[in-house]
């Protein structure tokens, strides 16, 4: 009843909307007429904030696409030891993890396509360099998740090379026979050729090749090929990976979920047989409803697509052609159709990745805060969630692949030995923020921002580990309200989350909203006492400050307040 009583205490007493220049008559800051004060009120307020460790998989996470990043060698393409000599960049953000596009060798610059599972492409190093990287990481609390390509491999792999040669050798007409050669099992090879099936050239046979000739997808059900993937994770978490991003899950079967999410389940049993806390994230380019349905095999992690690029949650809500309460019918969605599948899940957050535009490009007329914006809402998400490097400085990128992963722009200048040439093909494209040098010298730059959502996310557990509760009371069209409620005490997450009121103004009007006097906006944790909003973290896109007085909070347009509930 008390909580009941406590759930109609939230009202919602008054709202308003100031449009044109924002200025705050409510805030001591700007009264009189002065200007605001020039720093930005984050950096003041949110310093003393401390991060939280858990050993757990809730992490945040930047992927990096190699052949991109840093150069360390002089020959134009990134490398591990770039990589390593970047860790102090990364960690400065507040990432905990790395997930690495594929490093096996590999004749594309994108090496999706794999020649060796059990090697280091010479170009990206080698397999002590790899080594040195991960135990680097390792000692900085860094977790590196390997991206594992398993539904197809390279057309020269020597699995499938060996199952092509018998192919050719083998007289017209006679059935092949795997005692022969095991490697024609790895592949789908038939006659019947259909829909997504290659010839192969010079025989009467044609193997399945979804994504391009080049690349034949693997027979996931030979047992063969399950033995040696298992090897295959073994030997890499043998070397310490944490844990694996799978790539295209949801064509090892294609158009068959039922066989991916037993495929997935082969996997999970696995990684965890050989080691108990290793994690894996699957690429299910997918609507929620098959999501939902893969997290049936007990995956930790599917990447949140309908929350990703440039048609999915984030993206029309700061475009304004959703509600900001959206976002959190959104997060709730996605809760209780993931939770469902597997109480266990941790949702995998992020907002573009190597395979989509640059999120920069998302927005006509933004000059930095909407693209800051989106992106807190990608990482006010519960689980681990992913940032695609260049992201935390608004790269540009769009259109063919290559331009999606254009060189990390570290700087202006041009003969920075860290710059990476970028793939073949790729197009001069003219960014439109400035490089990370400058934007790390800049408080109100898209990096610091990064580093300071971060931060908070850091500072809370809650934030990434909770349970998301609607506040219906407190979101509308322009403000996204909601509640991060630890899980219960006494599992391994709780001890000292604390649960959390989260106000996000994601308009360029400042919003004041009115919360309960007795700031009993919701009930306790442990449900018996009443609470205490304290104003804990804030976070402005502007020079704006927020304010809570008297009950009053004052949101500068495109900002968030984070309040502690005791
Ligand atoms: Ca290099």
């Amino acid at each position: 009843m008390r909580k009941l009583q406590r759930a109609i205490c939230m009202i919602l007493c008054a709202m308003l909307c100031i449009t044109g220049c924002g200025k705050d008559p409510n805030t001591d800051q700007t009264a009189g007429g002065q200007p605001a004060v020039s720093a930005v009120q984050m950096l003041d307020f949110n310093k003393d904030l401390t991060r939280v460790d858990r050993d757990d998989k809730y992490r945040t996470t930047y992927e990096i696409f190699v052949y991109s990043f840093c150069d360390s060698n002089g020959d134009g393409i990134g490398d591990l030891n770039g990589i390593r000599s970047k860790l102090d960049y990364i960690q400065d953000l507040g990432f905990d993890a790395i997930w690495l596009t594929p490093v096996h060798p590999s004749s594309t610059y994108h090496k999706y396509d794999v020649d060796d599972y059990y090697a280091i492409d010479p170009v990206y190093g080698t397999l002590e360099d790899y080594e040195a990287l991960l135990q680097e990481c390792h000692d900085r609390g860094i977790r590196v998740y390997m991206d594992l390509v398993l539904n197809h491999t390279s057309d020269d792999n020597a699995w499938f090379k060996a199952a092509s040669d018998y192919l050719h050798e083998l007289p017209s007409g006679w059935e092949p026979d795997t005692s022969y050669c095991k490697y024609y099992d790895y592949y789908n090879f038939t006659r019947q050729p259909s829909d997504g099936y290659a010839h192969l050239e010079g025989t009467e046979w044609y193997y399945e090749a979804r994504f391009w000739s080049e690349m034949p997808d693997l027979n996931l059900s030979s047992e063969a090929v399950r033995g040696e993937i298992r090897d295959i994770m073994a030997f890499w978490l043998g070397k310490g990976v944490d844990g694996f991003r799978l790539d295209a899950v949801t064509y090892y079967y294609t158009g068959n979920p039922d066989a991916n999410t037993e495929f997935l389940r082969f996997l999970t049993e696995t990684g965890r047989s050989i080691k108990a806390d290793c994690y894996l994230v699957g690429e299910a380019w997918t609507d929620r409803n098959e999501i939902a349905l893969l997290y049936g095999s007990g995956i930790d992690s599917l990447f949140d697509f309908p929350f990703s690029n440039n048609n999915g949650f984030i993206v029309n809500i700061v475009n304004g052609t959703y509600a900001a309460s959206d976002y959190v019918k959104g997060m709730l969605l996605a809760q209780e159709a993931y939770s469902s599948a597997n109480p266990d899940y941790v949702d995998a957050p992020f907002y573009t990745n190597h395979d989509t535009a640059r999120s920069a490009g998302f927005y006509s007329a933004d000059e930095g805060p909407v693209t800051k914006m989106a992106y807190a809402m990608s990482l006010f998400m519960t689980g681990n969630s992913f940032v695609y490097y260049g992201e935390e400085i608004g790269m540009k990128g769009a259109g063919k692949d290559e331009n999606k992963r254009l060189p990390m722009y570290w700087s202006d200048d041009a003969d920075d030995p860290d710059i990476c040439a970028g793939p073949p093909d790729k197009d001069e494209i003219p960014m439109k923020f400035p490089s990370a040098a400058e934007q790390m010298k800049d408080d109100l730059s898209i990096w610091t921002w990064f580093r300071e959502v971060i931060r908070v996310r850091n500072a809370f557990p809650a934030i990434a580990r909770g349970l998301t509760e609607s506040v219906d009371s407190l979101s509308d069209s322009n403000v996204a309200a909601f509640i991060r409620r630890s899980r219960e005490s006494g599992t391994a997450n709780s001890a000292s989350d604390g649960d959390l009121l989260i106000v996000m103004n994601l308009r360029a009007d400042t919003a004041v909203k009115e919360i309960s006097g007795e700031a009993s906006a919701a009930g306790g944790a442990d449900g018996s006492a009443d609470n205490n909003l304290t104003l804990a973290a804030v976070l402005n896109t502007g020079e704006e400050n927020i304010t809570y007085d008297d009950g009053v909070l004052t949101l500068p347009g495109y900002s968030i307040a984070v309040f502690t509930m005791d």
